[in-house]
């Protein structure tokens, strides 16, 4: 359990303020809280103008099912050409891109800077994978829980986390709900990943979706262990823009926000979208409202890069 006292971890308990002290007069309590209110005031206006301002961005969660239809949720065309517009306008210069664990076809994209994830899917063809992560066509594992019947624990996997290790990729995990009524719950649980996370210590997980709804316990395993980090992707899917805005606050902003100040370290959170389940831009702006802005560079782009070895 993090220390509610560390001051440079925590933030909203570090706001000390000593009113039992018997110099603090009402008048200065009145002067202070206008001062206050004032600050805030300036600080909301100064975050209005922040959300837009242009940052190089890493998106360390995005699917390339380029079929050229209409995603059913966000209504996004699913084309090539929509992601790199996507891309370019949001300032994205390079992405982690996961393959389905069907075995979805895939593009070669890295002269755009997109690494993919293999995706392992219910049967596992070892060789493949590691021929796939030796040839550099592949830079990191995707493993679907909930959608796949197995625990992170389950032995088919540990032999791939030992390959993780050898070429020294990341393992990212599928956590918490699913976009399939076939998929099982129970495997998707974050807390699955503290046993993995603490029998292989030179691999680095990261944790997709910060296990929402279990966002709690994903912040808790990823405090805890030095070797996992949460990507931020899919919290909140769909035309963002057609929910009511407090909403996009209550279920996407504020939970991060929470995450973001509970793990209390700032290189373990990775931003990332799902897309093309979310538009890139809608989905950054609110992001860059959870984060403080002294913060967006690590979230945003540079945590990307230390975690996947991006060059
Ligand atoms: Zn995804």
């Amino acid at each position: 359990m993090p220390i509610e006292t560390d001051c440079n971890k925590r933030l909203n308990p570090c706001i000390g303020i000593a009113v039992h002290s018997p110099a603090f007069s009402v008048r200065a309590l009145a002067v202070l809280f206008a001062a206050l209110f004032l600050a805030g005031c300036a600080a909301s206006s100064a975050g209005r103008l922040a959300e837009d301002r242009p940052i190089d961005v890493i998106d360390a969660h995005t699917h390339c099912v380029f079929n050229n239809t209409p995603e059913k949720t966000s209504g996004i065309i699913q084309s090539k050409e929509e992601y790199l517009r996507e891309m370019a306008e949001n300032h994205v210069v390079g992405a982690i891109a996961h393959t389905g664990y069907l075995g979805d076809f895939h593009e070669d994209l890295r002269d755009r800077n997109v690494v993919f994830c293999y995706g392992v899917g219910d049967d596992i063809d070892e060789a493949q994978i590691e021929a796939s992560l030796k040839s550099g066509k592949y830079g990191c594992i995707k493993i679907y829980l909930g959608y796949i019947h197995r625990y992170a624990y389950d032995d088919a996997y540990r032999r791939l986390y030992k390959l993780a290790e050898t070429y020294d990729v990341p393992v990212v995990f599928h956590t918490g709900d699913t976009y399939s009524a076939k998929a099982k719950l129970k495997y998707a649980d974050p807390l699955t990943i503290d046993e993995v996370a603490v029998d292989h210590p030179k691999v680095r997980f990261v944790i997709a979706h910060c296990g929402n709804p279990w966002i709690k316990t994903a912040a808790e395993v990823a405090y805890k262990n030095a070797n996992v980090y949460l990507d931020l992707s899919g919290i909140m899917v769909g035309d963002l823009n057609q929910y009511p805005k407090e909403l996009v606050e209550e279920y996407l902003v504020r939970p991060i926000g929470w995450i973001f100040n509970y793990v209390g370290d700032p290189s373990k959170i990775l931003y990332g979208t799902d897309w093309p389940l979310v538009d890139m831009g809608q989905y950054l702006r609110a992001i860059k409202r959870a984060i403080p802005e002294e913060h967006w560079k690590a979230v945003f782009h540079d945590n990307a890069v230390k975690v996947f070895k991006l060059k």
